[in-house]
């Protein structure tokens, strides 16, 4: 069994999934039951402000409603705060990480150079603080926790990688994001440290998101071999836009499938049409999410995928 796809669909729930949601959960389900694999379902409640009451309850609603089931889990970021403590520690024992009391205002600065993924560089300031100056500033404010990546000419900080879908992607981090947060300054854990822990410990072999995260997977790499995880395949397909090039969004309740189970008697409409985006369906043709299975392949998907796909109501 060693071999088993282990897939995962990783959903925050911050507010009712809309089309490109589910579109993601669509293609994690597809990417694991077409190889005969298991699917992992993880609630991503880590940020306590970005939650909504009842949001996890209509996700899992949702995910049944659209005939998209899961094999293990829920789990659920917020009663795994133990084990994001360890694998901090264990970065902080070995000296890669550091006390950061910028501001956000501070790090949002006109002047600051800008990742790729749009995020402000970290120009590094504290970086080089004493430890005088360090329990100074701690007395005012508390610390977020950032990780030192290799300088910009050392091999280390390149990392490489072949998406299923993008294909090849190379970034060097300190070019592309520099050190970055592994916890804030209120004592979450930042998304990059839990999503890597997560996924090691279980023991998913195949990530599959949106390509808005194709930006952070090589921070995600790098954690993973500092940490001495294995590195999963790594699939991120197209964000849907509305017509006018707006990203759907929970927050403009575009498309959501409050809406969407309102008008339409089942899921297969949606589904069809989601899966006519990646050229596993013809144009109007309405069908089950199990009737998608034999026609996925990540090879057909790649064929068609653009970073974007216009996705009208
Ligand atoms: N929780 C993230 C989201 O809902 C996805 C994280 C991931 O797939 O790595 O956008």
């Amino acid at each position: 069994m060693e071999n088993t796809v282990v897939g995962r669909f990783a959903p925050t729930p911050s507010g009712r999934m809309h089309a490109g949601n589910v579109f993601a959960a669509l293609m994690a389900w597809l990417g694991v039951r077409a190889a005969g694999g298991r699917l992992v379902l993880r609630i991503e409640d880590l940020d306590p402000r970005a939650q909504r009451p009842e949001a996890t309850r209509l996700l899992l609603d949702d995910l049944h409603w659209l005939g998209l089931d899961w094999d293990e889990g829920p789990y659920y970021q917020s009663e795994r705060a133990d084990v994001y403590a360890q694998a901090l520690h264990a970065l902080e024992g070995r000296g890669l990480t550091y006390p950061c009391f910028c501001t956000r205002s501070e790090l949002h600065a006109a002047s600051a150079p800008h990742a790729s993924d749009g995020t402000p560089l970290y120009a590094g300031t504290c970086r080089g603080l004493s430890a005088a100056e360090v329990e100074r500033r701690s007395r005012v404010r508390p610390p977020a926790t950032r990780l030192r990546v290799p300088e910009q000419d050392d091999p280390a900080g390149t990392i490489a990688f072949e998406d299923l879908v993008c294909g090849p992607h190379t970034q060097t981090l300190a070019h592309d994001c520099g050190d970055f947060l592994i916890r804030r300054s209120d004592g979450v854990i930042a998304y990059q440290l839990a999503v890597v822990v997560d996924d090691a410990l279980m023991g998913v072999s195949q990530v599959v998101r949106g390509n808005d995260l194709l930006g952070s997977t090589t921070r995600q790499i790098y954690l993973q071999r500092l940490l001495g995880y294995d590195r999963p395949a790594y699939a991120h397909v197209p964000l849907l836009v509305a017509p006018d090039g707006r990203r759907l969004s929970k927050r403009d309740r575009d498309l959501d499938l409050g809406e969407i189970r309102a008008h339409d008697a089942g899921p297969e409409r949606l589904l069809g049409r989601l899966a006519t985006t990646v050229g596993l369906a013809q144009r109007g043709e309405e069908l089950g999410a199990d009737a998608l299975v034999e026609r996925f392949s990540w090879k057909r998907v790649r064929a068609c995928a653009r970073d974007t796909v216009v996705f009208t109501a």
